[in-house]
Order: structure tokens, then sequence, then C-alpha cells
């Protein structure tokens, strides 16, 4: 591992920055404008099969496969949409920040410019009247009403312009945005056959309700919990201008994202845990790849390490340092 002490937050990594205006989706009147209906059906759709057909189906090996796939797929947001595209929190070839943002696409938490571009906004307006979703707002605002009013697409052209200009350049991020439903339906598909293939008709049953709609549904609200539950509930190390808080049970369910106080005071950072004690599993997660691929380097092959130039902070100095460099 290199660790540079000297090494400020200005790290040889592409920065995003985000313009200065950045239009807020407006929360005057929110719902007078009606709904988001794709987005309601689909939250409606996930949160009652996932009680029916696991009711319906119970098994075991449904269970390990939703162990598996949340683990997966979470990361896949944490470690992907978060500490990666939105934040740059250390370096990956592309087509390895492509595999990370596909399982988090697969979390059903929409794609991943539109993502990143909400949680850009919150980071630059938390807890402010701009905030996509403060707790201020309410606790089921910022947990899940936020994303149920009606949005213009024009408003969502300018928020990702404006928030996240560098994804949404990119050709495959901006194909995402149009094929989202027919990864989802792949994936729901697969697992069903792949239960079928190994078992019967049932068990391909199971395989969806605990892989796709249960996972699914934990996944959704372990993240959601960092919107409400972590500006709310906690202890604060820092003084940020927000209101985030460190709540171990968030940390615990979303693989670490819960010491979210931390991650206001350094953002950039990829360790959200700052000591020892505060469980972060992503951050765990990058280490070993990062750890484990650091001998291609030795041997001439570094543009196939998938990940390197972590940013690591470190409370003692209060800087940010990188490790494994590239
Ligand atoms: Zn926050
Ligand atoms: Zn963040």
């Amino acid at each position: 591992m290199q660790n540079n002490s000297n090494a400020g937050i200005t790290a040889p990594l592409p920065v995003t920055t985000t313009s200065e205006a950045i239009p807020a989706i407006s929360k005057a009147g929110p719902f007078s404008r009606g709904l988001e209906w794709p987005i309601v059906v689909f939250l409606g759709i996930v949160h009652v099969m996932a009680v029916a057909l696991c009711i319906a189906f119970p098994s075991w090996n449904g269970f390990w496969l939703f162990l598996a796939l949340y683990l997966v797929t979470g990361l896949g947001v944490t470690v992907g949409y978060h500490r990666k595209i939105t934040h740059q929190s250390f370096r990956s070839p592309l087509w390895f920040e492509y595999v990370l943002s596909v399982l988090g696409m697969l979390a059903g938490e929409g794609p991943p410019i539109f993502w990143a571009a909400i949680h850009r906004q919150h980071h630059k307006h938390s807890d402010t009247e701009d905030d996509p979703h403060s707790p201020h707002d309410g606790f089921w605002w910022a947990h899940t009403l936020w994303m149920l009013p009606k949005i213009r697409r024009a408003e969502l052209g300018r928020m990702y312009r404006a928030c996240a200009p560098d994804l949404a350049r990119n050709r495959f991020y901006m194909s995402l945005e149009g094929t989202y439903l027919y990864w989802h339906a792949g994936l729901a598909l697969t697992l069903f056959l792949v239960g079928w293939a190994m078992g019967s008709w049932s068990t391909g049953m199971s395989f969806l309700a605990y892989g796709y709609f249960l996972r699914m549904v934990v996944v959704l609200h372990a993240t959601w919990m960092v919107n409400s539950v972590s500006h709310k509930w906690g202890y604060r190390t820092y003084g940020t201008d927000d209101n985030s808080r460190n709540n171990a049970v968030v940390a615990l369910f979303a693989h670490g994202e819960g010491w979210h106080n931390n991650h206001h005071h350094s953002p950039v950072a990829a360790n959200h845990g700052h000591h020892w004690w505060e469980y972060d599993l992503s951050f765990l997660a990058i280490l070993f790849v990062a750890l484990l691929s650091r001998p291609l380097g030795w041997i001439g092959l570094k543009q196939w390490r998938p990940i390197s130039d972590v940013r690591v902070y470190t409370p003692k100095t209060q800087k940010v340092q990188i490790w494994f460099r590239s």
C-alpha cells in the first residue's frame, strides 16, 4: 500500500465540478403537477410483489440468492453510483466503472445520470430549500415521496447538464436512460429461468421473489434511510453546514453509507467510516479490489487495474491521502 501523507485533497483524478446555477426540482406544491406514474407504478409493483411472492414461494435457496444480490447490487450503488461516478473517490478504467454502474442500476434507484445529478445537488444544497430530499420537508418526503411528483423532461435535461455534464456526455450512460426497464426485465426473467432450470416452476418464482423483488425493497430502503434517517438521527463528528448524522444502523444496512456526517465533511473520500469502529463495507470492498489488482501494475498492465488512486480521509491529519497510486 502506498500512502503519501503529504498528499492534499488535490488528487490526480478527474475532479467533477458542478455549475453554480443548479436548477432545483420544484417543491412548491410538488404534487399539484401530478405524479410521475412510471416511478409510482414501478415502486408499487416491487413492494406488493415482494410481500406476496415471498409468502407464496418461500425457499432457503431464494433467501441465499437474496443475500448475494443484496450485497452485489447494494455495492453497485455505494461503490459504483456514489463513490465512483458521483464523487470520483478512486480511479477506474471505464469498463469497470460501467460494470459497477450496471450493478447499481439493477438496485432500482434509477439510471446513473439521474442518481448522480440528484445526489450532487443534495451535496451542494444540503438541508436547504434547494435540497431535493431533506427531512426539513418531512421524514417521508426525504425517504421516498420526493421522487414521486411529475418530472418535466426539460427540467430533467437542465439538471443533467448542470449537475452531471461529465456523465451526460457519455454515450453509454445516456443509453441506460432509455433501456433502464429492459435491463430490469432481463434480470427478472433470468432469475426466473435459472430457478426453473435448477428445480421447478415454483423454484423460479422463489428466485424472482427473493432475488429480485425482496432484495430490491431492502436495498431501496437502506439507501433511502441515508437521505432520511442519516439527516435526522445519529451523532455528529464534524460541524458541517447541514444536519447530516453518523448512524450505525444505516451504515450496517447500507454497506457503510450511514456515516453520513463524515461523508458530508469529506465528500471525495472513499472511506465514509473515519474510525475503526465505523464499519464501512464499501470501503473494505474498494481496498480489497485495489490490493488484489495491484500486482497488475508491476507486470505492465496497470491500465487493467480496476481500482487505483483511492482517496482516503485521515482524521488525524484532516487530509485526503492517495492510496494505491497508479
Ligand atoms: Zn446527505
Ligand atoms: Zn455523496
